[in-house]
C-alpha cells in the first residue's frame, strides 16, 4: 500500500491511503502520485507542503466566492455551536426558512418555492420525481416519460444516469434506465469551433423534441432536463434561441421543462440562474454547488406556485409528497447559504462575473492556433478547451495535463477526456485571467 505523508498537515504517523475509495478518479495513479491540497484561502489551494495551487476550477464548479471567506466561516462556526441539526421532517428551524425565501428571490418567474436536499444528484432526482408525481396527482398517470440530452450530467441517482447522456456513467445500470429518451447534443465543431458565448448554430436541434413526441405521444412524456450549459461533458453552452425553442415545444404539448442548473446557478454566466440569461423560465430549477459556494454539501430544486399548489389539496393532515432527506435543510447548509447569498450581494459578484466575461473570453480564445487545440469554448466564467487526443488513445492527453498543471504549473482544472475546463471563482482579478492563460499554455505545450 501507499504511504502518504500528512506531517506538515496534522499528524506524524505517515497515512494509507488506500481506504478511500475515491469516485470519478483514476485511483491507482493518484495513489502513486497524489494531487494533494491541504489549505485554501481565496483563489488558491495549499499543498500540505505549502506550494500554492491557482483554482481555475472553483473546486468542482462550487467555490464561486472563492475559498473559506471570512463571513461563511463565521456563519457555520455559528450555527453548529447555536443549532447543530433539528429535522425537516413535521419539524422545522427558521434558518432553512430563511435560505428557502432567499433562494426563491433570486429565482424568475413564479419560480418560488424550494424543496431542500444535499447534492446535484439528489436534486434532479428530486426534479424528476416531483415531475411524475405532479403528472400523476393531476390524473395524467400516463405521463412517465423522461427526455434527457446526449451529452447531459444530471449526476449519478438512478434518475440522474437514466436521462444523463454519458455512456461510461450508464454503462453498467441499463436495467434500471427504461422509459426515458434523450435529445441529440447541441455540439457541433464544423459550425461553431471557437464561438464566444452562445454559438450561433444549434437552435434547429430543439425541434428533436417534436420528433420524440411524435414517437412516443405527448401524453406519455412527463418532463424533459437539460442544462443551459453542459458542464461535465466540456463546457457546450446552449446555441442562441435553443432553450426558448424549448420551452415552446414543452408549453404545445404540456410538458414540464427543467433546468439543470447544478453548475449554472449562481452567478457562473454572470446571472443567479442562466434561466435568466436566456429570458427562459422552466417549470424547475435544480441547483446545489455554489448556493454554499461548495461550503457545506446542499442542493435543492426551485419550483413554479403551479406545481406546488397542485400537491397542496386533500386533507391537511397527510403529507403530501412521499420524498425528503434526513440532511434536507441542514442548519449548517442554510447558514452557509445565507452567508454567501450575502457575500455574492455585498461583492457584487455576479455582476461582475458578467462584466468579466469580455475579458475572460479574449483571453482564453489567445490560445488559439496552439497546436493540437481543436476548439475553445467559452461562456460567462466558463473555459473550455479541447485537445487532440493523443496516439495513446483518448483521455491520455488530458490526464497527463491534469499531472503536470498540479505538479509543475500550480493550476487545477477540471478534465474530461481531452478536454481541459476552467471555471474560477467569480472573485477572479484580470491578472489572475492571465494567469490561468499562461499556466494552461505550459501546460498544453507539455503534453504535445
Ligand atoms: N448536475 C450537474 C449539471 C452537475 O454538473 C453535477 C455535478 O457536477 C450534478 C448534477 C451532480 O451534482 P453532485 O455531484 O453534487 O451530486
Amino acid at each position: 500500500s501507499v504511504a502518504y505523508d500528512f506531517d506538515t498537515v496534522s499528524t506524524a504517523t505517515p497515512n494509507d491511503l488506500e481506504a478511500f475509495w475515491m469516485g470519478f478518479t483514476a485511483n491507482r495513479a493518484f495513489k502513486a502520485r497524489p494531487r494533494m491540497v491541504a489549505r485554501a484561502k481565496d483563489m488558491h489551494y495549499f499543498t500540505p507542503e505549502g506550494r500554492p495551487i491557482l483554482d481555475a476550477s472553483a473546486g468542482l464548479w462550487c467555490a464561486n466566492a472563492g475559498h473559506s471567506r471570512d463571513p461563511i466561516v463565521q456563519a457555520i462556526q455559528k450555527q453548529a455551536a447555536e443549532l447543530d441539526f433539528a429535522p425537516t421532517f413535521q419539524y422545522g428551524h427558521p434558518t432553512a426558512f430563511r435560505a428557502a425565501s432567499r433562494i426563491a428571490e433570486l429565482a424568475p418567474g413564479d419560480l418560488d418555492h424550494v424543496f431542500f436536499c444535499n447534492s446535484g444528484s439528489e436534486a434532479d432526482d428530486t426534479a424528476l420525481k416531483i415531475a411524475l408525481a405532479y403528472h400523476a396527482i393531476r390524473g395524467n398517470g400516463t405521463r412517465t416519460r423522461l427526455i434527457g440530452r446526449e451529452r447531459g450530467y444530471h449526476g449519478v441517482g438512478f434518475g440522474g444516469i437514466s436521462v444523463g447522456g454519458i455512456s461510461p456513467n450508464r454503462r453498467f445500470f441499463g436495467g434500471m434506465l427504461t422509459g426515458v429518451d434523450h435529445l441529440p447534443h447541441t455540439y457541433d465543431r464544423e459550425k461553431q469551433a471557437f464561438s464566444k458565448g452562445e454559438p450561433e448554430w444549434g437552435a434547429e436541434r430543439a425541434e428533436a423534441l417534436e420528433g420524440i413526441v411524435a414517437l412516443h405521444d405527448a401524453q406519455t412524456i412527463a418532463a424533459v432536463i437539460v442544462e443551459p450549459m453542459a458542464g461535465s461533458t466540456g463546457g457546450l453552452p446552449a446555441p442562441k434561441g435553443y432553450l426558448k425553442r424549448l420551452r415552446e415545444i414543452c408549453d404545445k404539448y404540456g410538458i414540464l421543462l427543467i433546468f439543470d442548473e447544478v453548475i449554472t446557478g449562481f452567478g457562473r454566466l454572470g446571472f443567479p440562474f442562466a434561466a435568466e440569461r436566456y429570458g427562459v423560465v422552466p417549470d424547475m430549477i435544480a441547483f446545489a454547488k455554489g448556493v454554499t459556494s461548495g461550503t457545506v454539501p446542499m442542493g435543492g430544486v426551485i419550483v413554479r406556485k403551479g406545481i406546488y399548489d397542485t400537491f397542496m389539496d386533500g386533507p391537511e393532515h397527510v403529507i403530501e409528497l412521499f420524498h425528503g432527506y434526513t440532511y434536507s435543510g441542514h442548519p449548517l447548509a442554510c447558514a452557509a447559504s445565507l452567508a454567501t447569498l450575502d457575500l455574492y450581494r455585498d461583492e457584487g459578484l455576479f455582476e461582475r462575473a458578467r462584466e468579466m466575461e469580455p475579458v475572460f473570453a479574449d483571453a482564453m480564445m489567445s490560445l488559439k492556433g496552439k497546436p493540437g487545440i481543436l476548439d475553445i469554448r467559452t461562456v460567462g466564467l466558463v473555459g473550455a478547451f479541447d485537445m487532440a487526443p493523443s496516439p495513446e488513445g483518448p483521455g491520455k492527453r488530458g490526464f497527463k495535463a491534469m499531472e503536470v498543471g498540479f505538479h509543475d504549473n500550480g493550476i487545477m482544472f477540471r478534465v474530461t477526456g481531452d478536454t481541459l475546463a476552467v471555471s474560477p471563482p467569480l472573485i477572479i482579478s484580470e491578472s489572475q485571467v492571465g494567469e490561468i492563460v499562461d499556466k494552461l499554455s505550459k501546460t498544453i505545450d507539455a503534453v504535445m
